[in-house]
């Protein structure tokens, strides 16, 4: 068995967008100032991954995904000086490097040291300009949607391939189908949806309205006859369904395995989760510290309700367990998730594709 698999390094707390959606300005005080790693503390980080990439419980390279509380990319110089530093001192180090961004800072020069670096991005795109735009601004009240489409243009002239990012708000759900028109011009072929969660109720996209907009992603894109379009959520759900989950986040598909196989740098502090941050019950120590402890810790925090400890498909249907925040959210209700994973299961099961997922 694995242990830490993916590790998210949020490296500031800072944004050059004001999307109407976001927690950052919904709540003002949620986050305290720019707070920045510097190269050196990222550094500290990566040194401690790769000393955890080679003990015996870890079977993969470990995925390091460069995230802000705002824009990582704001951060770059020190990215780019972290992961400089640790090609040159460890050449076969046994990490590999990520980053999700809102493409306004991507320049040619930017895309080249990526590719240098061997460092994938994935770019924030909420579909075509006239719905990126309702919602995705900059401080001056504009659209960004030319600017991210400028920064795309620049990755798939680099040689880049190019992931997209789409908050799944209530704007794209009421608009699936010009969403997906504007990927299929567009030639995307690799599509990953995040829940909007965590924000006042009137922005927020419940369970019951994921899951059934997760449904109805998948009827668009058989109905369009889009195999070769990843739909990273629909692909975890397909590993999860197959044995095999994928440790990403349940609301992407699969057993989270938040704080065992999953854990996130926050200012300094670490957490088994992003949703968890400012809440101290859930910090498992800081970022100085060897990664062995966080696993330990998370265990002597939630014993077998986790995300990671080995579950009854019994009880908890055949994709694993919900998300922990949401199980222990008061009014939990686990019924759309079920549908949705006996609907897909079925789906998959009949077109062969559980099986070959493995
Ligand atoms: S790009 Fe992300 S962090 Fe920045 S304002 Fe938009 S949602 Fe918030
Ligand atoms: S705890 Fe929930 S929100 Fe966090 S990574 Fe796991 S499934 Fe996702």
């Amino acid at each position: 068995m694995s242990g830490i698999e993916r590790v998210c390094i949020s490296v500031n707390s800072v944004c050059n967008l004001k999307c109407t959606y976001c927690y950052f300005f919904l709540k003002p005080d949620h986050l305290p100032g720019l707070n920045a790693l510097t190269a050196e503390e990222i550094g500290v980080i990566l040194r401690q991954c790769q000393a955890y990439s080679v003990r015996p419980e870890v079977d993969k390279r470990i995925k390091v995904n460069f995230v802000g509380s705002g824009e990582p990319l704001i951060s770059w110089a020190a990215i780019r000086t972290a992961i400089t530093r640790l090609h040159e001192d460890i050449p076969d180090h046994r990490l590999r490097f990520y980053t999700v961004t809102n493409g306004l800072l991507l320049k040619p020069a930017v895309v080249a040291e990526m590719k240098a670096l061997k460092l994938s991005p994935s770019v924030s795109l909420d579909g075509p300009a006239w719905l990126h735009d309702r919602t995705r601004l900059r401080h001056n009240g504009r659209g960004s949607h030319a600017d991210v489409m400028r920064g795309i243009g620049y990755l798939r002239e680099g040689g880049i391939p190019v992931a997209i990012n789409t908050t799944l708000n209530r704007e794209v759900v009421g608009n699936l189908d010009a969403y997906f028109d504007f990927i299929e011009e567009q030639g995307f072929d690799k599509v990953i949806f995040d829940r909007l969660v965590d924000v006042p109720s009137e922005h927020a996209v419940s369970g019951a309205e994921f899951y059934a907009a997760l449904r109805r992603i998948a009827e668009l894109k058989e109905e369009r006859g889009l195999a070769h379009l990843e739909i990273g959520n629909l692909e975890a759900y397909k590993r999860a369904l197959a044995g095999a989950p994928d440790r990403v986040c349940t609301m992407f598909g699969s057993t989270c395995g938040s704080g065992f196989h999953n854990i996130i740098y926050m200012q300094r502090d670490v957490y088994p989760c992003g949703r968890m941050f400012g809440q101290k019950r859930w910090v498992l120590g800081r970022y100085d510290e060897p990664l062995e402890v966080f696993p330990q810790r998370m265990a002597e925090l939630v014993g077998d309700r986790g995300c990671g400890t080995a579950r009854s498909t019994d009880t908890e249907g055949p994709a694993g367990p919900d998300c922990l925040i949401e199980r222990e959210t008061p009014g939990y209700d686990r019924g759309p998730r079920d549908q949705f994973v006996q609907w897909y299961g079925l789906r998959s099961t009949a077109s062969g594709l559980a099986s070959r997922a493995r």
